[in-house]
């Protein structure tokens, strides 16, 4: 890789010799660090994408239980590999998993590739991630750019600008690299993440308390907090969106399954669509039955709402008893009549999920 000029090479070493001297004592324990098996590491990974260790950790056991490796992974239907990520959300992470895992089965011998190249190719593993893979399972020599990796790199050496810029992010590349001494990928990797995660914080960094303090550009110039550029907060549109509950007198509720791509691909849900501007929460719900499944129902009463944030946008849920009694609900692929509890069968979304309880409690009542 191309080094950057402007470095001085004995500060990357001086660097990387502190970071993994502060490494050996305050590393932090997690369930997946205590193994080399790859398909675990993988797993761990990719939960770990956009979600923090305290709410991955429980999930990953429960997962590796259900499914201990590649093989049962990709023999197992995605529902049930949806239910098992059931609350962890990104679900298409999940996918992408059982996805990759049944090519892994197919053309890789049932086997995590060693390489940040095998590994890129397959579905849901970015350059960073396959790098992490990569150096944590393999003790690749490779760097890695996950989100604290890209902040500390970019204050330790003061690199301005946006650093999803192509510019930016080319540089952070070779910077990382630079930290990554021969033999010391493994640790290298994991360093830079701790120091990431307990150390230099995203807002208000622990200076004081940072083993790299003496040769951080960022700190020396007092930019440790203008490195990077905040991001404007995003002001995520609102929607109220209305869902059926229809259940039959077996507690069996009516659900359809989610287009396999997209946001929720894959899971089943309430029959449910959203408000246009104007229309009352009824006339919506009407709308959506008469579109969506073809029936005439009969809206009962409001269950209750929800509110929950997407990545792009926010929902309120406005869950409503219909009845279609006497009418034919579509039967298919993408519909049906599931049982109540929807436990061990089937993945709801959060919000969905979030209704049933309401209407379980109200039944306890
Ligand atoms: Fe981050 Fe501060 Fe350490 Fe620099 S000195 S790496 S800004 S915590």
């Amino acid at each position: 890789m191309k080094r950057d000029t402007k470095e001085d090479p004995r500060t990357a070493a001086w660097i990387s010799a502190a970071l993994l001297r502060w490494f050996r004592t305050a590393a932090r324990p997690m369930a997946w660090r205590e193994t080399r098996d790859p398909y675990r590491i993988w797993v761990s990974e990719i939960m770990l994408q956009q979600t923090r260790v305290d709410t991955v950790a429980p999930y990953y056991e429960r997962f590796l239980l259900k499914f201990p490796d590649i093989g049962s992974l990709a023999r197992a239907p995605l529902d049930a590999v949806l239910k098992a990520w059931e609350g962890l959300g990104y679900y298409s992470r999940a996918r992408n998993l059982h996805q990759a895992a049944g090519i892994l089965v197919a053309s890789h011998g049932a086997e995590v590739p060693r390489t940040v190249e095998a590994l890129e190719a397959l579905p849901g593993i970015g350059r960073s991630t396959a790098a992490a893979i990569a150096a944590i399972a393999f003790g690749a020599d490779v760097p890695i750019l996950d989100a604290n990796a890209r902040r500390v790199v970019a204050r330790l050496f003061a690199i301005e600008g946006d650093p999803r810029s192509g510019r930016v992010e080319r540089v952070l590349w070779e910077r990382s690299a630079n930290l990554v001494r021969k033999g010391k990928g493994r640790d290298t990797a994991l360093a830079v993440m701790d120091l990431g995660a307990v150390v230099c914080l995203p807002r208000a960094p622990r200076c004081r308390k940072c083993p790299l303090r003496s040769r951080c550009s960022s700190f020396l110039r007092g930019l440790q907090d203008s490195i990077p550029p905040k991001r404007a907060k995003k002001v995520l549109p609102h929607h109220d969106v209305v869902a059926a509950l229809f259940r039959r007198t077996d507690g069996a509720l009516f659900l359809m399954r989610r287009p396999s791509e997209g946001l929720l691909g894959g899971m089943w849900a309430f029959p449910s669509g959203r408000r246009d501007p104007g229309e009352s929460l009824e006339d919506a719900l009407r709308r959506t039955l008469r579109e969506k499944l073809r029936v005439p129902a009969v809206i009962q009463r409001e269950v209750g709402a929800v509110r929950h944030a997407y990545s792009h946008y926010r929902i309120t849920l406005h869950g409503f008893f219909c009845d279609a009694t006497g009418c034919a609900m579509p039967a298919g692929e993408g519909t049906g009549w599931l049982p109540g509890d929807g436990e061990g069968t089937f993945a709801l979304p959060r919000a969905d999920r979030k209704l049933l309880e309401i209407m379980h409690r109200e039944e306890e009542r």
